[in-house]
C-alpha cells in the first residue's frame, strides 16, 4: 500500500495490489476526518465507517489517492516489502513471491469459473466457511491461502 516512491518496493508494489484490491483485506481502518477527507474517492463501510476494499482508488495497480492516502495505507508492509527493504529477500525474491500468489489467485478463479479473481476469492471464502468447497477448488484456495499468510505476515502496525 504504501513504498517509497524512490525505494525498492515500488516496483513490487505496482505489480501486486494484494493488500488494496480486497485479497489481503476486506476494511481498512481510517483515522477521524480521513472518511471526510477522501470522500467519493474511496468506498467507506456505513457500518463503521472504515474503507472498503477492493479499494476504489486502486486502478491498474496504482493508488490514485497516493499524495493523500490514510495513515494506516502510509504504514504497512506486508512482509515481502519489508524483507525486501532491510535487504533480507532479493528483488528477484520479491517478485517471485507476489507472482506466486497471484498466480494461484488466477488459479483458483479459473477453477471456479470466473474472470474477477477477487469474487472468485471472496466467494470461495464464503463457500469455505459454510462448508460448501471441496475438490479442485478447495485445494487452489488452500495453496492461495498459504502464499497470502506469508504476505500478510507483518512486523509493522497497520
Ligand atoms: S501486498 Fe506487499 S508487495 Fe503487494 S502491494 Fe501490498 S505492500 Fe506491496
Ligand atoms: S487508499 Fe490507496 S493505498 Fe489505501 S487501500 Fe486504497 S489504493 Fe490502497
Amino acid at each position: 500500500m504504501s513504498p517509497d516512491p524512490f525505494g525498492p518496493g515500488m516496483s513490487l508494489c505496482l505489480t501486486c495490489g494484494l493488500c488494496c484490491d480486497g485479497t489481503l483485506f476486506r476494511k481498512v481502518p481510517l483515522e477521524p476526518k480521513e472518511g471526510e477527507r477522501l470522500g467519493a474517492r474511496v468506498r467507506l463501510s456505513e457500518e463503521d465507517g472504515s474503507l472498503c476494499q477492493p479499494c476504489r482508488a486502486l486502478s491498474a495497480r496504482r493508488c490514485g489517492v497516493y499524495d493523500d492516502r490514510p495513515s494506516v495505507c502510509r504504514r504497512f508492509r506486508c512482509l515481502a516489502l519489508e524483507q525486501l527493504e532491510k535487504g533480507q529477500l532479493t528483488e528477484d525474491e520479491a517478485h517471485e513471491l507476489v507472482g506466486e500468489a497471484l498466480a494461484r489467485r488466477r488459479a483458483l478463479a479459473e477453477v471456479m469459473g470466473f474472470d474477477d479473481e477477487v469474487h472468485a476469492l471472496t466467494l470461495a471464502r464464503a463457500q469455505v466457511a459454510a462448508g460448501l468447497l471441496e475438490g479442485a477448488a478447495l485445494t487452489a484456495l488452500e495453496r492461495l491461502s498459504r502464499t497470502l499468510f506469508f504476505l500478510n505476515l507483518t512486523t509493522t502496525p497497520g
